[in-house]
């Protein structure tokens, strides 16, 4: 009997112990969290769970009692330490020159002035950025976005906001290609370039949150396009102006946020709608009526009207709340590699998911969990190649699989192990030949004869030498370098009716190689055959950070 006692009584202290942390946790959340066997996961899973519901529980009746939405809004880039505005530094520039901050403040703060006056509502940012907003400057400071996630959090923020503007220069910048003489490739390259800037740079877009299952980002992102296109807006082809979005730390680490992105400055279609106070307001208006209908439609309070908070009929935002938890559970378990239990609370989640209402987010999940198991497959793939002694293609399958995984803070660890294990597998390249970097993904290893054939680019940039640019180019070893560097340097490059140069400056050149490696020809690349009186010619032109500066003031 007094065992009976004790043993009830031990019972009762064991549900009580775990029904503490527990208890408001859905019974799927309790059990994921349940099954955890390491303690300090499991600790921060429930600090994680605890702060989604200080951030989204019960927000109707909590708002109702006078809790205001918080919003983060964070700072579009800003000055830096050198006292200078990002966008100028790294080629956010408009095409009359403006840097991205221009645009972006004047729309931030017409939005600002909306969500100031809407007393359910509460705007937190940085206080210079506050002072921006408030129009008390023009200067604020730039934070990198893990000091936005922080700042957020701290603020207990319901969602994080940012106005910014896309550009066409960032592609040169991440090319890497710097004041480089010639770069108007008036051949297949320069055509393609052209397309490609015609196509897809311009219009507007907003980047959404991949890891909000709740639906919100995506909401929020559906609803600007809806109400901008039906304004007469161009929507950017790019994902048809609804990008999710994990690339940035603002999209890993917090769970609501989005980046309106309202047009290509450097395209001056789009430049000449962002700089009309009408169409700000227009902008700003509609960013502001989507955030309010996207919080009633997921936490079920209508914040819009004079008359007080009202509950929406038809909302349950206790589900939308547990598809939250659920993404957000299994993005923290993806980011700290336990990508087996990552895969499974995806899977759950699928389950949870509607069909009929959820297909943006049953297509995020997929991707998702294909990424994770496809790389998976590949990395055992190259393990089993590897203990074969077949290198090239366990390289080939390693490759694989780390591309699958790129792009994202939150496959960091996987990618790591990836790459960890990519780096044993290196003795192959010390046996690499020749080939150009830029024409097939596998070129580092052995390629054929034919690729050596096909034209090379060669681009010696300021202060390099026409070895370096070679090497860059080629990727070959270092044999086979001298003998065509030796050619090379010695080649006749037409650069005038009668004149000849050898090609030891900077510049871009073509570069034809035999089958045995020995230099055929050499042509430089200089001219610009592009008409400046068309308009996408002129955004070529001006954004190119190749382009002598009396052209860009020529046009
Ligand atoms: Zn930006």
């Amino acid at each position: 009997m007094k065992n009976r006692i004790l043993a009830i009584l031990f019972c009762v202290i064991c549900i009580h112990a775990s029904s503490v942390a527990f208890a408001e946790q859905p019974e799927i959340i309790t059990t994921i969290i349940n099954e955890e066997q390491n303690k300090e996961h499991s600790d921060e899973l429930q600090q994680m769970l605890q702060f989604i519901d200080d951030l989204y529980d019960n927000l109707q009746s909590r708002v109702k009692n006078g809790e205001k939405i918080v919003i983060f809004f964070d700072p579009a880039h800003g000055i830096d330490d050198d006292g200078k505005w990002e966008g100028e530094k790294t080629g956010r520039l408009s095409c009359t020159g403006m840097p991205e901050e221009y645009y972006s403040l004047q729309l931030s703060r017409k939005l600002y002035q909306l969500l100031k006056k809407n007393p359910y509502i509460e705007v937190v940012s940085t206080k210079d950025y506050i002072d921006a907003l408030e129009g008390k400057t023009d200067n604020y400071y730039n934070i990198t976005f893990r000091e936005t996630v922080e700042l957020a959090k701290n603020a207990k923020a319901t969602l994080v906001i940012s106005e910014h503007l896309n550009n066409t220069a960032s592609i040169f910048k991440a090319y890497g290609l710097e004041n480089v003489k010639g770069i108007h490739i008036t051949y297949s390259n320069g055509k393609a370039y052209l397309a490609h800037i015609r196509e897809e740079h311009k219009g507007f877009l907003t980047l959404y949150n991949k890891f909000d299952a709740s639906g919100f980002s995506f909401q929020l992102a559906s609803r600007v396009k809806e109400k901008l296109a039906a304004n007469g807006l161009r929507v950017n082809n790019w994902n048809y102006g609804t990008v999710a979005d994990d690339r940035f730390t603002y999209f890993v680490h917090y769970p609501i946020s989005v980046i309106f992105e309202s047009g290509f400055i450097s395209n001056p279609e789009d430049e000449k709608i962002l700089s009309d106070p009408e169409y700000q307001k227009l902008i700003a208006q509609t960013h502001y009526d989507a955030i309010l209908e996207t919080i009633a439609l997921t936490f079920g309070i209508d914040i819009s009207g004079f008359w007080g908070p009202r509950i929406v009929d038809n909302v349950n935002p206790s589900r939308n709340l547990l598809l939250l938890k659920l993404s957000r559970i299994a993005c923290y378990y993806i980011s700290h590699n336990d990508t087996d239990r990552g895969v499974h609370v995806l899977s759950l989640l699928l389950k949870e998911c509607d069909p009929a209402k959820d297909a943006a987010i049953i297509e995020n999940i997929q991707d998702m969990k294909y990424r994770i198991e496809r790389s998976k497959e590949l990395y055992t793939k190259a393990i089993a190649l590897k203990k074969k002694g077949k290198m090239k293609s366990a390289r080939y399958s390693m490759r694989k699989a780390i591309s699958l995984v790129s792009r994202s803070p939150v496959f960091y660890e996987l990618r790591k192990t990836y790459r960890t294990e990519y780096k044993g597998l290196k003795e192959v390249i010390e046996q690499t030949s020749i080939a150009p970097r830029y024409s097939v993904p596998n070129a580092m290893v052995n390629p054929l004869a034919s690729s050596i054939t096909k034209p090379v680019l060669v681009v010696i940039e300021k202060n390099m030498t026409p070895q370096e640019a070679l090497f860059n180019a080629l990727q070959c070893d270092e044999a086979l370098l001298k003998k065509i560097s030796s050619q090379f340097v010695q080649a006749k490059v037409k650069v005038g009716k009668k004149r000849f140069e050898k090609p030891t400056n900077e510049g871009i050149y073509i570069v034809q190689l035999t089958a045995k490696g020995n230099v055929k020809s050499v042509k430089r690349v200089s001219i610009v055959k592009l008409d400046p009186t068309k308009y996408q010619n002129q955004i070529y032109l001006k954004n190119s950070y190749c382009v002598p500066k009396e052209r860009i003031k020529s046009l």
